[in-house]
């Protein structure tokens, strides 16, 4: 039996949407070099986070999402070694009773960009630690948990995180799919 690992969605696979989202709801040109901590939202003035809760949840979130360089290249090839699954979350706090939707529309985006992953194999889940597998790759240091690698893919949120830090918790950083493939596919422990 193949070992599984778990491939987080958002900022892992694609990224890019929210900040989309927000610069065109504000007329805006932020970079994520303006975002401080992780939540975007807190690009968005008070008295504007409501509305643009609404904006954001009529709007197809992975409609302003880039797929990230090499993803899809490097996933077939741990597929060959890998049993891999989807691991993401959807719902979004203070929208629980609507966020049903981004559910279809992350299940539509991975239909059509990374056909080739077994639909039976996508997680949608809240609390990741549910999953137990042998890797897990993800841009959240709370969701390595219960797994033998804990890739911790770099994102505007993590990068200040020191790699000493990093390396007493067991946490190998990786800087985009060409390094996630040398640290699956070369370097086994
Ligand atoms: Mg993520």
């Amino acid at each position: 039996m193949k070992k599984a690992i778990m491939v987080d969605m958002d900022d892992v696979m694609c990224g890019g949407g929210f900040l989309g989202l927000i610069n065109e709801f504000l007329g805006t040109n932020y970079t994520e070099e303006d975002v401080e901590g992780y939540y975007m939202q807190n690009l968005m003035p008070k008295d504007k986070q409501a509305l643009f809760l609404d904006y954001l949840m009529s709007k197809n979130f992975y409609d302003y999402c880039h797929i990230y360089p090499y993803v899809q290249t490097v996933l077939q090839e741990l597929q060959e070694e890998y049993e891999v699954f989807v691991g993401t979350s959807y719902v979004i706090p203070e929208r629980e009773k609507e966020s049903g939707i981004i559910l279809l529309h992350k299940y539509n985006f991975l239909q059509e960009h990374f056909s080739f992953l077994n639909p039976h194999n996508y997680v949608f889940v809240g609390n990741k630690e549910i999953l137990n597998c042998y890797a897990k790759i993800d841009d959240r240091l709370e969701n390595l948990k219960r797994t033998r690698r804990k890739l911790l893919y770099t994102a505007y949120h993590n990068k200040h995180l020191a790699n000493d830090y990093l390396q007493e918790q067991g946490i190998e950083r990786v800087d985009g799919w060409l390094d996630v493939k040398t640290k699956l596919l070369q370097k086994k422990i």
